[in-house]
C-alpha cells in the first residue's frame, strides 16, 4: 500500500530555486511567480523526502497521513 503523504510548500520561504522540481518532477511544479507547488504524489517517497531534505530554504514540509 502506498504511504500517503501531505505535503506544503510555504511560499513565504521559497525562492524557486527548481531543486525540489528537478528531484520529484512529476510532483512539483514551479508557477509562474517562481514557487513551487506540490502537485500530488506521482513520485516515490524517498523522491518526495530528497526533495523536501534539499530545499536550500527548508519550505517543503512533509508528514504522513
Ligand atoms: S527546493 Fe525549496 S526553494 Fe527550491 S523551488 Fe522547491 S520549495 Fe522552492
Amino acid at each position: 500500500m502506498k504511504t500517503k503523504l501531505k505535503v506544503t510548500v510555504s511560499h513565504e520561504r521559497c525562492m524557486g530555486s527548481t531543486t525540489c522540481v528537478f528531484l520529484a518532477s512529476d510532483s512539483f511544479i514551479l508557477t509562474n511567480e517562481n514557487k513551487a507547488e506540490f502537485i500530488g504524489q506521482n513520485n516515490s517517497l524517498d523522491a518526495i523526502k530528497e526533495a523536501a531534505e534539499n530545499c536550500p530554504v527548508n519550505a517543503i514540509r512533509v508528514e504522513i497521513e
